[in-house]
């Protein structure tokens, strides 16, 4: 499967992230859910916590809204990533293709990476 989008687009007033994909398919994600799924080391909690598939804790989390979770900027980040900005300075999340597709909120996705995220406690 190629994951590569065609489209990205950033809507303030909706506050959500847009992004239509190489198969035809549109992503839409509130921006909440994009900092609570925030990948990079420090919001995971260390580098062990860094994982290729959002977290399944994200979809549930609720944020409540801050600078925090008001997006800046988005920034290409060579051709496999975004780098996404928060009005809080936050800027270290680079949030790839591949988890920017498992993190798509949408019910036939979730079915299809909500298990590849579930993971065994021990
Ligand atoms: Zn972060
Ligand atoms: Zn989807």
């Amino acid at each position: 499967m190629t994951e590569h989008p065609t489209n990205i687009t950033a809507n303030k007033k909706t506050r959500e992230l847009s992004i239509v994909w190489d198969d035809a398919h549109t992503s839409v994600y509130p921006f909440d859910l994009l900092r609570a799924a925030c990948p990079c080391a420090s919001c995971r909690g260390g580098h062990e916590n860094m994982k290729p598939e959002p977290d399944p804790n994200v979809f549930v989390l609720k944020m409540a809204e801050s600078s925090s979770t008001r997006l800046a900027n988005v920034v290409k980040t060579g051709s496999y990533a975004l780098t996404l900005v928060w009005e809080d300075g936050h800027d270290y999340g680079i949030y790839n293709w591949h988890y920017l597709r498992a993190l798509c909120p949408c019910e036939e996705d979730r079915k299809k990476f909500g298990n590849a995220g579930e993971q065994k406690n021990d």
